[in-house]
């Protein structure tokens, strides 16, 4: 079975890399190459953690599973980290943490309740601040460095035999004589089956070959899409896991770095005017970032990123036949979910038969159903949240 599989970020990827894996012969296709969508600017947090459709949330409880299971099997340096992540609160955010940590519980999600004293050494050398009052360790959640998983899956993918090449697909066409993209230069190819894993921009694409893909649109101020992201060139931090914090989140990155994120200010950031390095809101994660940190520090260097978030209208994945032969894969969380969703997708792809654990998400959902009455609107903005 020939199948091209158009886009190349983490979706596109995993799912070449588990076709290529069965033994389907495989071209995936990106328009500026591999990881340069939304996979290159991403918290990159492995969690269940606020997926309260329980279907959602049962999909993002194995996306968990799959990563611990893929290291294992995946030839390439680490890329997946299950450190575990650590929530505070202060008075105001602490009876929305204690809901949540009670929600958690009674679906049998591993979180516990710990006291200042153990949670300073969970962080590793973060100065948890004298106004944090509760802690909730999330043993089971982790991190991934995206650049590094996508160059692990696209190397495997290589080593099944599957071909990476550069080219925008300028339309996608199944009719009776069977599947085909056309790239935006004019060649044609044709195969047994395509998949589109063009994330954010997938509603256009998918839209011209007859398939209704809604997909939160607009990147404006104020989107829900939006997110503001910081990589910390320096100082390097002693951080050993996840944090969840008021005023900052902070995750690990590659060579002692910290990637931060301030959700609440993510309304403020406009990506027609991306904020200036030495501008307000380049201060104020500093500013915050420092009161994180153990006495002295020097300044922060951060460099800031907006990143757009893939958000299917409703929020939830987008996973099955659009037609008979263009297969959707699209997906918020798609850090948590890329592995599990490009197995699964494959399977589906190959053999035809549907897994239980997608059904829940396919994109037959949406007919005869106004967009309007399922649009994400809310922002991220509180502990848990991405
Ligand atoms: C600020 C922020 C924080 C996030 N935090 C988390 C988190 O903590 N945990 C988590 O699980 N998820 C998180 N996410 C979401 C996660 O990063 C995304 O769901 C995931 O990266 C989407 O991957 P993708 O492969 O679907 O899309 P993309 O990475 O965008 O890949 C799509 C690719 O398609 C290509 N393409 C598009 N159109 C065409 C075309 N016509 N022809 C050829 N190629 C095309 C693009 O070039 C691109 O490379 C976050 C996202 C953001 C923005």
């Amino acid at each position: 079975m020939k199948v091209i599989v158009v886009g190349a970020g983490v979706l596109g990827t995993a799912v070449a890399r588990a076709l290529a894996v069965a033994g389907a012969e495989v071209l995936l296709l990106d328009r500026r190459g591999p990881g340069t969508g939304t996979t290159s600017t991403t918290f990159a947090w492995t969690n269940a953690n606020r997926k309260l459709d329980p279907a959602y949330h049962r999909l993002n409880v194995a996306g968990m599973t799959e990563h611990a299971d893929l290291a294992r099997r995946l030839p390439g340096a680490p890329s997946y980290f299950p450190s575990g992540a650590l929530h505070w609160a202060n008075s105001a955010s602490a009876p929305w943490l204690a809901d949540n940590v009670d929600r958690l519980l009674a679906l049998g999600y591993p979180v516990r309740w710990i006291g200042r004293d153990e949670a300073t050494p969970i962080t590793g050398a973060l100065r948890i601040p004298a106004n944090a009052v509760s802690f909730a360790h999330f043993p089971g959640e982790g991190y991934v460095l995206p650049d590094r998983l996508l160059g692990n899956l696209l190397a495997d993918a290589g080593r099944h035999g599957a071909t990476c090449a550069i080219g925008e697909v300028a339309a996608v066409d199944d009719g009776p004589g069977g599947v085909s993209v056309t790239l935006a230069g004019g060649e044609v190819h044709r195969a047994d089956r395509v998949v589109l894993a063009t994330g954010r921009w997938s509603e256009r694409l998918a839209a011209g070959a007859g398939i209704d893909l809604p997909m939160l649109a607009g990147i404006e101020r104020g989107s829900p899409a939006v997110g503001l992201l910081g990589y910390v060139r320096a100082p390097g931090i002693d951080l050993r896991c996840v944090v969840h914090s008021p005023t900052l989140n902070l995750r690990p990155a590659a060579g002692g770095h910290t990637v931060v994120q301030a959700l609440d200010l993510n309304a403020a950031v406009d990506p027609a005017d991306p904020p200036a390095p030495d501008g307000p809101l380049a201060r104020t994660i500093a500013r915050r970032l420092s009161a994180l940190l153990p006495e002295p520090a020097p300044t922060p260097e951060i460099d800031l990123r907006v990143g757009f978030r893939s958000l299917p209208a409703d929020g939830h994945t987008i996973a099955g036949f659009g037609s008979p032969r263009v297969y959707c894969l699209v997906s918020h969380s798609g850090i948590t979910l890329g592995p599990l969703l490009g197995r699964l997708a494959a399977a589906e792809v190959v053999t035809g038969r549907g897994q239980e654990l997608l059904d829940p998400f396919r994109p037959t959902r949406f007919a005869g159903r106004r967009r309007a009455d399922f649009e994400v609107t809310q922002q991220a903005t509180r502990l848990g949240e991405q």
